[in-house]
C-alpha cells in the first residue's frame, strides 16, 4: 500500500474531506494532535479498529482512546458521564487529558480490550477536531508508531514507522507537547492518574481536594490500571541507562559512567540537558534542552529517543529530570524507555 502524506497548508479542507472519507470507509488515517500524532479509525467500527492493531503490531488487550470533537459527541460513547469527568472537561478540554468513563454497548469490545470502561479525549488541535467532525464518529487513535517505539511528534516519524501500512498521514507540523495525554480514571470517587502527561497532578489538585497516582507508576509491584502501561514502551534501538538525581550531581555522574563505558570498549550516545552536554563535550550527544524548561524537554523527548537509532552506538546514557509538574510524565517515559535500567546520580558516587 502506498502511504500518502497530505500537507495541511493550502487546500487543507479538500484534503481533510479525503481523510474523513477514508475514516468513514473503515480505513486508517494518521493525524496531528497537540500531544503526539494519532493513528485514527472509526471508533464504533470493530473491523476498522482491528486494522489499527494490525498496522501497529499492538497487543489486543491494550485499549484505544476515543477522540471526540465536542461534549455532544460524548453521548455516542457513554450514557453515564461521571460528575468528575464533567469537571475535568470544564477545566481542561479541549486539551491533553483522557477520562476513563463507563462505556455504552455501541463501543466495541475490540476498542476497550474487553473492559466495561473507555478512554475519551477532546484534542486541542483544529485539524484533529475537524477530521472528527467531518467523519461524524468518535475516532479511536493510539499513538501512530509501531508498538513499543517512541511516539511520533512529526509526520516524518509516522512515515518512518508506518510507511506502506496505512493509506494517509495528515501533516500538521510538530506536536506541541510531545508526550501523550494524562489519563485519569473517573470511575472511582477520587481521581486516579493512570498515566502522567501535560495536565499535571498539581493542576488537577486545583479542582479536586485529593488526586491519586496509580501505585504501579512508581514501580510498585501492582498491575497498572491502564493495560498499556505494563508494556516496554518508547524504546530506542540501543539499550539505555537512565541517570536519575539532583541536577547539580548530573555532570559528575555522567563523567563517571561515560568513562566506565569507554573502558568497556562501548560506543556511547548521550541524551542530556544543555547544561550537561555543553560541559561534557562528548561527540555523540543529543541536547534535549535546559533543565529549566521542562516543556521544551517534553516536546523534544521522543526525537531524542529516536536520534541514535541510525547511529553506531552500543549504549545510551540519558539524563532524568525532576518528577514535579510535567517532569512526572517525562520521567515515566524515560523509565519505560530504559526498561527500568536506572542509576542514582548521587554526589561523589
Ligand atoms: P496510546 O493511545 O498508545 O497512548 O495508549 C492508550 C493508553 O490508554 C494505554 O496505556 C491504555 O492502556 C490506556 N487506556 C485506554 N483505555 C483504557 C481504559 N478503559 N482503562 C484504562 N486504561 C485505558
Ligand atoms: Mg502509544
Amino acid at each position: 500500500m502506498e502511504t500518502k502524506i497530505l500537507k495541511m497548508d493550502t487546500a487543507a479542507d479538500e484534503k481533510l474531506s479525503v481523510a474523513a472519507q477514508a475514516i468513514k470507509n473503515g480505513d486508517l488515517v494518521a493525524f496531528p494532535t497537540e500531544t503526539v500524532y494519532g493513528l485514527g479509525a472509526n471508533g464504533l467500527d470493530e473491523k476498522a479498529a482491528a486494522k489499527i492493531y494490525a498496522a501497529k503490531g499492538r497487543p489486543s488487550d491494550n485499549p484505544l482512546i476515543l477522540h471526540i470533537d465536542s461534549i455532544k459527541m460524548l453521548a455516542m460513547i457513554t450514557d453515564k458521564v461521571p460528575h468528575m469527568a464533567m469537571e475535568i472537561m470544564a477545566a481542561f478540554c479541549p486539551g491533553p487529558i483522557t477520562m476513563i468513563v463507563p462505556k455504552k454497548i455501541a463501543v466495541p469490545d475490540r476498542i476497550t480490550g474487553g473492559l466495561s470502561t473507555v478512554g475519551v479525549r477532546m484534542p486541542d488541535n483544529d485539524i484533529a477536531r475537524k477530521l472528527i467532525t467531518l467523519s461524524g464518529v468518535p475516532i479511536a487513535a493510539p499513538s501512530a508508531n509501531l508498538s513499543g517505539r517512541p511516539s511520533p511528534t512529526t509526520a516524518a516519524t509516522v512515515y518512518d514507522d508506518l510507511n506502506g501500512r496505512i493509506p494517509y498521514i495528515l501533516d500538521g507540523g510538530p506536536s506541541d507537547f510531545g508526550v501523550e495525554s494524562t489519563i485519569v480514571d473517573c470511575t472511582e470517587s477520587i481521581p486516579v492518574i493512570l498515566r502522567p502527561g501535560a495536565i499535571t497532578k498539581e493542576m488537577l489538585e486545583e479542582i479536586f481536594p485529593e488526586v491519586r497516582v496509580d501505585p504501579a507508576l512508581s514501580g510498585k509491584n501492582s498491575v497498572p490500571k491502564a493495560p498499556g502501561m505494563k508494556y516496554r514502551h518508547y524504546a530506542p534501538k540501543a539499550p539505555m541507562i537512565l541517570l536519575k538525581g539532583r541536577k547539580e550531581n548530573m555532570l559528575a555522574a555522567f563523567t563517571k559512567e561515560l568513562s566506565k563505558c569507554k573502558k568497556a570498549g562501548q560506543s556511547v550516545g548521550i541524551i542530556a540537558s544543555h547544561e550537561v552536554t555543553n560541559l561534557l563535550r562528548h561527540s555523540y550527544s543529543y541536547d534535549y534542552g535546559s533543565q529549566n524548561d521542562l516543556f521544551h524537554i517534553a516536546a523534544d523527548l521522543y526525537n531524542a529517543l529516536r536520534y541514535f537509532d541510525d547511529k553506531p552506538v552500543d549504549i545510551l546514557l540519558a539524563e532524568g529530570t525532576t518528577e514535579k509538574g510535567i517532569g512526572l510524565a517525562i520521567m515515566n517515559r524515560l523509565k519505560k524507555a530504559s526498561g527500568q535500567n536506572i542509576l542514582s546520580a548521587y554526589k561523589n558516587n
